[in-house]
């Protein structure tokens, strides 16, 4: 977000943005030199979602970007975010969308949590019902280093009620997959049989 773009994401700094692209691992969808069920990165851990996806890496360029719509809030990039993602991902095969909550402190100094915001962006272009269906179960930090973010977020979220039969949950950034992990687990505790997980942007190991 150079400023170009004025509240809008400008030609250049969206040419910045690095696509991800196949092929994937087919659980957790970090690049991979071939098409593989599973890969190093999500191999034997219990992730709770049958497939998380993400429209961009999470590099510099898209670090700016979700900084800027996190941090001033404009709906309009939230709006570019969604564009973002239906671009490159196909509309999930779930009953609902639901989107992870945010930290309550962080709502209350924001005033608006990014990952909802996409959602209902994403429900709304998807023809989705877009669904509260989580709560956080505590404090601690969301995000931070890995180890920090592995954590803190197991049985970091419980579910509002009953949860549909499939959910896509939605979220800003896929970082470790330990927060959609632990999404995951609270919407199929109540009920859910399939979730995938969405996100703008993930990060990406390097080889
Ligand atoms: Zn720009
Ligand atoms: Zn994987």
């Amino acid at each position: 977000m150079c400023g170009r773009g004025g509240q809008q994401l400008c030609a250049g700094c969206r040419e910045e943005l690095s696509w991800i692209e196949p092929p994937l691992c087919a659980r957790c969808g970090a690049p991979t030199a071939w098409p593989v069920e599973r890969c190093r990165e999500c191999a034997g851990r219990r992730l709770g979602f049958a497939s998380a996806r993400a429209a961009v890496g999470y590099d510099e360029a898209a670090r700016r970007f979700v900084h800027a719509w996190k941090e001033r809030g404009l709906r309009r990039l939230a709006v570019e975010a969604a564009q973002l993602v239906v671009e490159r991902l196909p509309p999930p095969e779930v009953d609902a969308l639901t989107f992870v909550p945010a930290h309550r402190g962080r709502r209350l100094e924001r005033g608006h949590n990014p990952a909802e915001r996409l959602a209902l962006e994403l429900a709304a272009t998807w023809e989705l019902p877009c669904l509260p269906l989580l709560e956080r179960t505590r404090g601690g930090r969301q995000r931070g280093s890995s180890a920090v973010e592995r954590r803190t977020v197991r049985g970091a979220f419980r579910a509002t009620g009953p949860a549909p039969r499939s959910v896509a949950v939605v979220d800003d950034v896929y970082t470790t997959g330990a927060t959609a992990a632990a999404a995951a687990a609270a919407l199929r505790a109540a009920g859910a049989r399939r979730v995938e997980a969405i996100a703008l942007a993930r990060a990406l190991r390097r080889g």
